[in-house]
């Protein structure tokens, strides 16, 4: 038995905040009825915000996983090359789906540590001189490992190859808390998911969908049905799905996008910036490492911890649930029991991060894990020295909020 609240800090789902719950909890409707329509055109045309495209945008009842699949079957025929870059286990699951699905994965494989490489990238695709390349995949936020890849850079190196592969991007962990611009970076196909910066229960993906990713579709041959594209098109240009939609999820995506909108998109990856930053001065400061080694690369989603040599990652994270009733992320395949992983993303604030920190810091030293003391400490000072440095409008859209109710 348990007091208080539970403490969700794994990197997705993350916490769900009461005002989106209140916005679920509210009578089922007609999915097909004149109400409806509302619901889901605010839904698809908020969520061309967020991805921040001009482009069509699907929605479907399913995990991630879903979206991964949709993006795959809606392009792209049987015995396809695909190029893979294998940032850690997510990356790894994306081209074993390929696989499943009859499509020639090539993995370019990274040590886990860092974001994609753009020079390694661009190297295959001019090697590919026939173009036989036909997708190049690539997950901005690596949830397993904490590292973000360049996602601009990756695009000029497709130009810069004059490879005219699809490029398809899993912004699952980033959409809605890392910066992702869908149109500006040229991407084809965005996939994502509710249950992590869009601060929702699992349950909603989502494509966005560039011009050629579309044209593409017409001579896509894999097989598909649920995850059709074209099945979307008309229902979705009236507001309906074509079939039964997860309404109450879209009264909260809906929300959603409202408390992104008020707070604002930049105001919301400062924040997260600004607490990743906090998390990683508290794992200094406790003389651990972070998992991801290159400075630049590391996410403000979520902080991978390597554990000190002979010391269990899952024996501490059990640690941590039963005496402060905290959920820390596993360490998964390669780095199963090595590392454990601090999520902090969605619904969020300094003091969240400073309960979280103040578990883990506890956490080892009941689980006789080698730490320094003070990573809390550090991580309040961050959070001070660059308290002045968030928006303003931060704040303010905070407040007319509170007023508001
Ligand atoms: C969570 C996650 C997935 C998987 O999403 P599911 O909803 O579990 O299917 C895929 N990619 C990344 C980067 C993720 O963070």
């Amino acid at each position: 038995m348990t007091a208080g609240r539970h403490f969700l800090q794994i990197p997705g789902p993350s916490n769900v905040p009461d005002r989106i719950l209140r916005a679920i909890d509210f009578p089922t409707m007609d999915h097909r009825g004149p109400a409806f329509a509302e619901v889901g055109q605010k839904a698809l045309e908020g969520m061309r915000g967020i991805f921040r495209t001009k482009g069509r945008v699907v929605i479907y009842p399913s995990s991630g996983t879903g979206a991964w699949e949709a993006a795959l079957v809606n392009t792209l025929s049987p015995g396809d090359r695909v190029l893979m870059y294998e940032t850690g286990h997510f990356a790894w699951l994306w081209s074993r789906l390929a696989e499943r699905l009859g499509l020639r994965p090539e993995t370019i494989v990274g040590d886990w540590r860092r974001g994609a490489d753009p020079d390694a990238i661009e190297e295959r695709l001019r090697a590919d001189a026939d173009h036989s390349i036909k997708a190049v995949c690539v997950v901005h936020n690596e949830t397993s490992t904490g590292a973000v890849s360049p996602i601009a850079e990756v695009r000029r190196a497709l130009d810069a190859a004059g490879h005219p592969a699809l490029l398809m991007v899993d912004t699952i962990s980033s959409l809605g808390s890392v910066d992702y611009r869908h149109d500006e970076w040229g991407v084809d196909v965005g996939i994502s998911g509710s249950q992590k910066g869009l601060m929702l229960p699992p349950g909603l993906s989502f494509n966005a969908i560039s011009d050629k990713a579309w044209q593409a579709a017409r001579d896509a041959r894999l097989p598909k049905a649920y995850w059709s594209w074209e099945e979307m098109e008309e229902p979705n240009s009236k507001g309906y799905f074509p079939y039964t939609p997860a309404t109450n999820l879209l009264y909260g995506l809906n929300e959603a996008i409202d408390m992104l909108a008020e707070e604002g998109l930049e105001n919301v990856f400062a924040r997260h910036a600004r607490h990743g930053a906090a998390a990683r001065a508290s794992v200094e400061a406790w003389g651990l490492e972070v998992l991801c080694a290159r400075p630049e690369d590391r996410s403000p989603v979520l902080t991978a911890v390597l554990m000190p040599e002979g010391h269990s990652a899952d024996a501490f994270r059990a640690t941590t649930l039963a005496n402060y009733d905290m959920s820390l992320g596993n360490g998964l395949s390669k780095v199963a029991d090595r590392v454990f992983r601090i999520g902090h993303l969605g619904d969020f604030n300094d003091l969240m991060l400073c309960g979280t920190l103040a578990g883990v810091e506890m956490g080892l030293r009941d689980a006789g894990v080698p730490y320094r003391a003070g990573g809390l400490a550090a991580a309040m000072d961050e959070l001070g020295a660059t308290r002045q440095g968030q928006a303003p409008g931060a704040e303010a859209a905070r407040g007319r909020k509170a007023g508001a109710r």
